[in-house]
């Protein structure tokens, strides 16, 4: 099969041209083409030597997503499902904002991490993206949105990306990686670092790799302040508890473009949501655990998220005034704290209700069944009628 341009950064690119008998310069040409310009068809690239664009004709192509759907939400939220192939789909969320357009994008189809609160864990995991599959959504997003804005040369659609969507992109690390670089690269995309952030829930390993390779802005999805709690609500915590999660944030500020991390929390209700949790949180901030025990104290913000609740969960989400109590508890401290908006949950594309289409090859349902979180079905037969509705998690 043809390659796919999507999957290369410049550098891979590079190396392609160069094996082709083409010089340099002429990866980057066709590089600006495809992800400045927006163009698939090598006969619009002017220019190109005649001989070149024959030859890419042959052998390279630039093979975008399928779009199954795209839905516009009443607050100006654009939402697209991307057929991946074998029944699977993920979302892609952009969300306009004044001063700023952000793109929210998946990297996994599923995920595996199988969080409590989140209708993408709840639905299992079936592969990793590719990079092209990631680079895809920027790039249809982008093009799509400079297009029917009549945008002027220059101007982008997209100038913040988050990899927020469906998927924990620290469990798809080398893939993950050529997409950052895609994203950042002055002939690509040129986003600042500062606004490119990758969200996980805490591989630590791999966050330490980031800090090495390509670091980008750090968000670290912590939703509880001591590891009993988060280790029910997040199970990877069990592998990488606090502590080191910590330890780890402090090791990629060395190398950060920002000088702090985001620590995210989805306030679920009369789970994570005390004026007490908002004091543990206070101590973490300071370097503290649970037992006053010295623990790596993190330069952060906190971004407080409110529960977009989805049925197979059973949880529900705080409400507004214990989200202010405990918002004004972290502030009081000197401690950054927004509480997020959510946007675009009139077309299912808030936080956490990214389900796309998933064939789960992980039983996430028996999973969660043993964690009692789903309730545990003797029959097979009956176990399949109330997974269905639960896998697809919408709310
Ligand atoms: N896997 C990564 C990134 C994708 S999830 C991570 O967990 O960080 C992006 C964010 O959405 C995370 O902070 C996650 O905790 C949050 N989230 C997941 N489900 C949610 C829900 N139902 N309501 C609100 N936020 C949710
Ligand atoms: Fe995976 Fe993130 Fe959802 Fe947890 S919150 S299941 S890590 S996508």
């Amino acid at each position: 099969m043809a390659v796919n341009l999507l999957d290369f950064d410049l550098d891979a690119l590079t190396a392609w041209c160069e094996a082709q008998g083409e010089k340099r310069f002429r990866a980057v040409q066709l590089f600006r083409w495809v992800h400045q310009k927006g163009a698939a068809d090598f006969e619009a690239m002017s220019d190109l030597a005649k001989s070149l664009r024959s030859s890419l004709a042959g052998q390279a192509e630039v093979r975008a997503l399928p779009v199954l759907s795209e839905q516009q939400s009443a607050d100006g939220t654009v939402k697209w499902l991307f057929g991946v192939g074998a029944g699977n789909a993920v979302e892609t969320v952009f969300i306009p904002e004044e001063d700023r357009g952000t793109l929210c994008v998946s990297s996994q189809a599923g995920c595996a991490v199988g969080c409590r609160f989140c209708s993408t864990g709840h639905q299992g995991f079936s592969r990793n993206l590719t990079t092209a599959e990631i680079v895809a959504q920027l790039w249809h997003a982008e093009h799509r949105l400079r297009a029917r804005r009549a945008l002027p040369p220059g101007e982008r659609a997209v100038d913040n990306v988050v990899m927020m969507g469906m998927g924990e992109p620290l469990q798809n690390y080398t893939a993950l990686v050529p997409a950052l670089r895609v994203f950042l690269d002055d002939h690509g995309y040129g986003l600042s670092r500062r606004r490119v952030t990758v969200s996980t829930s805490g591989v630590v390993p791999m966050i330490d790799r980031l800090r090495e390779d390509c670091p980008v802005a750090l968000a670290v999805s912590l939703h509880a302040p001591d590891d009993a709690l988060r280790e029910s609500l997040v199970p990877l915590n069990r592998k990488y508890p606090l502590a080191e999660l910590l330890a780890a944030c402090q090791r990629y500020l060395e190398r950060a473009p920002r000088d702090f991390i985001t620590f995210e929390y989805c306030m679920l209700d009369g789970v994570n949501d005390s004026v007490e949790h908002a004091h543990a949180l206070v101590r973490l901030a300071g370097g503290r655990g649970p037992r006053g025990e010295a623990w790596p104290r993190v330069p952060c913000k906190f971004n407080l998220i409110p529960f977009n609740p989805f049925p197979a969960s059973g949880l529900s989400r705080s409400p507004r005034d214990r989200v202010q109590a405990f918002a004004s508890v972290l502030q009081a401290a000197g401690i950054v704290t927004t509480v997020r908006k959510t946007r675009g949950d009139d077309i299912d594309a808030a936080c956490g209700q990214l389900a796309g289409e998933v064939q789960d090859r992980t039983q996430a349902f028996e999973r969660l069944a043993r964690r009692r979180v789903l309730p545990i079905a003797r029959d097979p037969a009956e176990a399949t009628a109330v997974a269905e509705p639960a896998l697809e998690g919408r709310a």
